[in-house]
């Protein structure tokens, strides 16, 4: 893909090699409000290159059939391919096994997955879910209402003011009666990257299994489920170069074979009668229906197009563009920079003194600058650090310098309509 600039982390400054990314992705080549666009939305959605494009429109055009149904060519064509997908993502996130990665609709699809295959069959009247400060809306909802159902409770960690978890809190806020535990492993609202692997060992420690939120950190972090020790590990395609409509989670085998399933019909049985159903052996018990096929393929090239990059590299990158936007931004008076000072991905939460951050994104998209305001799906969160929302410019590899001084020159503008 791009011949003779491969890089290491030794050389992360390369300038060529990075160029070369960039025009691999073609939305990003475009005005918006006469300036050249500035995407710094990734948190919410990540753009989508062109050997990821090129995968989608060959499947569609040449190759697509239902999946694990037709003993004709186009339709072992389709599975081969979707399975290879799940050998990709089974390979990124270090599973050990290809049948522990289930496709699901996307995190939130995943989550809910754990919520009713395990929490409903496991959790019991006086159990604790726990959940921390950080955590976004779905890491929170479906164990609110599972709560709801089976009269247990939802208890939460206190994060301390610059938006981290400290151990000695995580621990505790685990009791005998902790059924399950959801953490989230990069936050997409301040960008605080936690030590899952501490503090899943700390709630392993107890007997109580994790469901780690992985939706920011699978982009940007480069993770491995097996080191973490994760239980289950949930994330999204559409955030790491993939299409919408599909997301993963990994489940320990052990859990995933005790569950039950989340939805029934086609796919996921072994046999029916009127009387019985038994159902197929895992991943294909909790993949009901015909599956998002395209979205899957889809999401098997942007994982070979995160493996050519490497991740490390990705990390060198973002860092080195957050530390470049970091330091300009802390030399503007009037915004403050929330969350932590380090170990942290590439998300910037402004909050600018007497200017609602939705003015901020209405003035900043007039710069051609795309970033997200409001509450980022993290209620609690915003009313635990004192703020209705906030400006949030999140990065990604294929930003580059110019994004950055677009950003700068739009935060003054900013300041020079509100002073
Ligand atoms: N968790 C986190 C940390 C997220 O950032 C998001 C997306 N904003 C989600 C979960 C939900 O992802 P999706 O909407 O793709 O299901």
């Amino acid at each position: 893909m791009h011949e003779g600039l491969k890089i290491d982390s030794e050389v992360h400054a390369n300038a060529p090699f990075w160029k070369a990314v960039r025009e691999q992705f073609p939305v990003l080549h475009q005005e918006v409000n006469g300036r050249p666009l500035a995407y710094l939305d990734n948190a919410a959605s990540s753009q989508m290159p062109q050997p990821v494009i090129d995968r989608l429109v060959q499947y569609q055009s040449h190759e697509h059939a239902n999946i694990h149904r037709g003993v004709h060519h186009l339709s072992q064509l389709a599975t081969d391919h979707f399975e290879e997908a799940r050998r990709a993502v089974a390979r990124f996130i270090g599973a050990a096994e290809d049948r522990e990665c289930i496709f699901t609709c996307g995190a939130t699809d995943a989550i809910n997955l754990v919520m009713h295959g395990y929490g409903r069959k496991f959790v019991e009247e006086g159990d604790e879910i726990l959940v921390t400060e950080l955590e976004h809306h779905s890491n929170i909802v479906p164990w609110q209402m599972l709560c709801e159902e089976k009269g247990a409770e939802l208890r939460v960690v206190p994060i301390t003011d610059d938006g981290r978890i400290e151990a000695d809190a995580f621990a505790d806020a685990l009791t005998d009666r902790t059924k399950l535990v959801g953490l989230i492993h990069v936050s997409n609202a301040l960008g605080t990257i936690n030590d899952v692997r501490g503090l899943v060992a700390l709630a392993h420690e107890r007997g109580v299994p994790v469901l780690v939120d992985g939706s920011q950190a699978v982009p940007h972090v480069g993770v491995d489920v097996g080191a973490i020790d994760a239980d289950f590990y949930a994330f999204s395609s559409h955030k790491m170069c993939g299409p919408t409509g599909v997301g993963v989670l990994y489940g320990k085998a052990e859990h995933l074979e005790a569950m039950q399933p989340y939805r029934g019909g086609g796919s996921m049985i072994l046999n029916v009668t009127f009387e019985e159903t038994t159902y197929d052996v895992i991943p294909h018990k909790f993949e009901a229906g015909t599956p998002p096929i395209l979205g899957v393929i889809g999401l098997g090239a942007a994982i070979a197009f995160l493996e050519e990059i490497g991740m490390e590299n990705i990390a060198i990158r973002e860092h080195e563009l957050l530390a470049e936007a970091t330091e300009r931004i802390e030399a503007i008076d009037g915004v403050r920079i929330l969350g932590p000072k380090q170990d942290k991905a590439a998300v910037l939460s402004l909050d600018f003194e007497g200017v609602h951050p939705h003015d901020v994104g209405t003035i900043l998209d007039q710069h051609g600058v795309a970033i997200r305001a409001g509450h980022h799906c993290t209620q609690p969160l915003m009313e635990r650090l004192g703020v209705p929302a906030t400006a949030r410019a999140s990065l990604a590899f294929y930003n580059d310098e110019n994004d950055v001084d677009a950003l700068i020159e739009a935060i003054g503008g900013v300041r020079e309509i509100f002073g």
